[in-house]
C-alpha cells in the first residue's frame, strides 16, 4: 500500500490523480490532501477519500470543515500544505498546485525524505538548483508527472548517460497555434482556454497558448534530467501523440506515444518501476491516427520560448522572474485585467528590469519572486488593460 498526499486535490491533476488511486484502493491511499478554495468539492473529496490530514486556503473553510468533520486535523495556508506534504505516514507526494507556492511544501517533504510525483513545474523552474540537491542529499526520488518529462524519463530508462545526445520536447501549439502575431491582438480568455488537446487547468492553458509552458517545461527538463539547455530541442508536433523523445549518440531516437490522458503519467509515477492496467483506457489506435507531423518551433511566433533559453543559461534567479512575471500576467489576462499579448511584454519587461550582480541563495530567490510579483502587480494596476 503506497501512502499519499495529493496537493491540489481539486484541480485537474487532482482530479486525475484521484481516478487513478480509486481505480486500485488496494495499491493506493490519499492519506492527506489540500485545496485552496473549492469547498464543496474538497468535501466531496473527504468524503469519498477519507483523508486523516487536510490543508485548505482559508480559515473560513476549515472552521466550516472541521464542524462537519470533526476527526480530520485541518490546517491553513503554506502550515496547511506543509502538514499535508510531512504527514507522518505519507510515502510519496503528489505536487498538483499550480504556481510558486508549491515550492514549500515541497522542499519540507524532501527534507523528510518523502519521495515527489511532481507536476507542479514551477517548483523546479523558480528553485530547481536547490530543489535536486536536497533530493539528492535525502535520497528522494523526484519522478515527473508532466507528460513531456514523464515520456523523457522512460525513455532514458536502461540508458547510460553518455550515450545522449539530446531531448526533444514535444509541443501542441496551444490553442492558438494556427493564428499569427497580429490575429493575437484581439483574442479573447475564452478561445484561449481552448486546447486543441488536452483538457487542463486554466493557468497552464494560458501558458500552452503563449508557449510560456514550453519554457517553463524547457528549464523543468534542464533540472531534472541534467541536460544543457543547448541539448534540449523543442519540436512542433499538433497531434500530442508523441509525449518526447530523446536522441543518442548513434543516430536512434526513442520516443514514448499515448493518447492525451494525464492519468498514464501519473500512474506510472506511482508505481514506477512497475506498470498497471489504465481502467477505462482511452481509445488509441496509430492507423486511425493515420500520420504524425513534426514541425520547427518558431521563436518569433512564440517569443516566450525563446526567453525561457535565455533566462535558463543566464541561470541564479533569471528563471523564478521568468514564472513569478508570468504567473501574476496570466492571472491577470484570466481575471480580464490586462489582454492576452500584455501577458508576454510584462514577463519580457520583468526580464528585462532584474539586474542580477552575484550568485543568489534559495532564500534570496525566494524575496525576488515576490518582489517580481509586487512589481508586475503595480505596472498592472498602473498601466491596466490596453
Ligand atoms: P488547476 O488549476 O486545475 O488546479 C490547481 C489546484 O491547486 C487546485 O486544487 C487549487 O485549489 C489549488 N490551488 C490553487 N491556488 C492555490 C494556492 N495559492 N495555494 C494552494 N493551493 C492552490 O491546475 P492543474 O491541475 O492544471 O495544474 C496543477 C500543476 O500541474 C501546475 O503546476 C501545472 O503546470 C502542472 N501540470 C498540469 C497538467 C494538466 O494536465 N493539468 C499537465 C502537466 C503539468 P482550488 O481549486 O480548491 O482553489
Ligand atoms: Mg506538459
Amino acid at each position: 500500500m503506497k501512502n499519499i498526499a495529493l496537493l491540489g486535490a481539486t484541480g485537474s491533476i487532482g482530479t486525475n490523480t484521484v481516478d487513478v488511486v480509486m481505480a486500485y484502493p488496494e495499491l493506493f491511499k490519499i492519506v492527506s490532501l489540500t485545496f485552496h478554495s473549492n469547498s464543496e468539492k474538497g468535501a466531496e473529496l473527504i468524503e469519498r477519500l477519507k483523508p486523516r490530514y487536510v490543508g485548505v486556503g482559508s480559515e473560513k473553510i476549515k472552521a466550516e470543515l472541521t464542524d462537519r468533520f470533526p476527526d480530520i486535523e485541518f490546517g491553513v495556508g503554506a502550515e496547511g500544505l506543509v502538514g499535508a506534504a510531512i504527514y507522518e505516514a505519507v510515502d510519496v507526494v503528489l505536487t498538483a498546485i499550480t504556481g510558486s507556492v508549491g515550492l514549500l511544501p515541497t522542499m519540507a517533504a524532501i527534507e523528510v525524505g518523502k519521495d515527489i510525483a511532481l507536476a507542479n513545474k514551477e517548483t523546479l523552474v523558480m528553485a530547481g538548483k536547490w530543489v535536486m540537491e536536497a533530493a539528492e542529499k535525502n535520497n528522494v526520488n523526484i519522478l515527473p508527472v508532466d507528460s513531456e518529462h514523464s515520456a523523457i524519463f522512460q525513455c532514458l530508462e536502461g540508458q547510460k548517460v553518455d550515450n545522449l545526445k539530446e531531448l526533444v520536447i514535444t509541443a501542441s501549439g496551444g490553442s492558438f497555434r494556427d493564428l499569427t502575431r497580429d490575429e493575437l491582438k484581439t483574442v479573447t480568455l475564452e478561445q484561449a482556454l481552448n486546447h486543441p488537446n488536452w483538457s487542463m487547468g486554466k493557468k497552464i492553458t494560458i501558458d500552452s497558448s503563449t508557449m510560456m509552458n514550453k519554457g517553463l517545461e524547457v528549464i523543468e527538463a534542464h533540472w531534472l534530467f541534467g541536460t544543457d539547455y543547448d541539448k534540449i530541442k523543442v519540436v512542433l508536433h499538433k497531434e500530442s501523440i508523441v509525449h518526447s523523445m530523446i536522441a543518442l549518440k548513434d543516430g536512434a531516437y526513442l520516443a514514448q506515444m499515448g493518447p492525451s490522458d494525464m492519468r498514464e503519467p501519473i500512474q506510472y509515477a506511482l508505481t514506477y518501476p512497475d506498470r498497471l492496467p489504465i481502467k477505462n483506457e482511452l481509445a488509441f489506435d496509430l492507423t486511425q491516427i493515420g500520420q504524425l507531423n513534426f514541425e520547427p518551433m518558431d521563436f518569433n511566433r512564440f517569443p516566450m520560448l525563446d526567453l525561457a533559453f535565455t533566462v535558463g543559461k543566464k541561470g541564479g534567479a533569471y528563471p523564478t522572474v521568468y514564472n513569478a512575471a508570468n504567473e501574476i500576467a496570466a492571472t491577470s489576462f484570466i481575471d480580464g485585467k490586462i489582454s492576452y499579448l500584455q501577458i508576454e511584454q510584462f514577463v519580457q519587461r520583468a526580464v528585462d528590469h532584474y539586474q542580477e550582480t552575484t550568485e543568489v541563495t534559495l532564500s534570496e530567490v525566494i524575496e525576488i519572486d515576490k518582489q517580481t510579483r509586487t512589481i508586475v502587480e503595480r505596472w498592472i494596476k498602473e498601466e491596466g488593460r490596453l
